[in-house]
């Protein structure tokens, strides 16, 4: 399998442990920051495959994180998954409109988050290969 790397904005430490056994269970690298100019630094820096990005945080909310991570060049097709416990009506399309490519729900099922990412990953980027 190929080895990807994934960046994971997160400010809670409990799930930033429970995503990181997760992926890497299944063979991915994860790179974790605490809060949204720490991850947007690192995404610059390193030019992660995947971005899964939580949308409560601290000092700058994930759809601004979202916003600020489009706007750097390097950074426009690198798929970037929501994942919050925000389940209001409206949630899932303030993701989108703020650059994300999906969207997942917290509690994290341990056996379908791998799989439900995976997904999201191929449908971003299939439609990033449309010419
Ligand atoms: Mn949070």
């Amino acid at each position: 399998m190929l080895k990807r790397t994934v960046l994971l904005i997160e400010d809670n430490p409990q799930n930033r442990y429970l995503v990181t056994f997760l992926l890497e269970q299944h063979g991915y690298t994860v790179v974790a920051a605490s809060d949204g100019p720490a991850g947007i630094e690192l995404a610059r820096s390193f030019s992660p495959d995947l971005i899964l990005l939580d949308i409560q945080l601290p000092s700058m909310d994930g759809y601004a994180v979202a916003q600020a991570l489009r706007t750097v060049p390097s950074l426009e097709c690198v798929p970037i998954i929501a994942v919050t416990s925000y389940a209001m009506v409206g949630d899932r399309e303030k993701a989108m409109a703020s650059g994300c490519n999906g969207y997942i729900e917290k509690p994290i099922d341990p056996d379908n988050f791998v799989a439900e990412i995976e997904r999201i990953r191929q449908s971003a980027v299939k439609k990033a290969d449309r010419p």
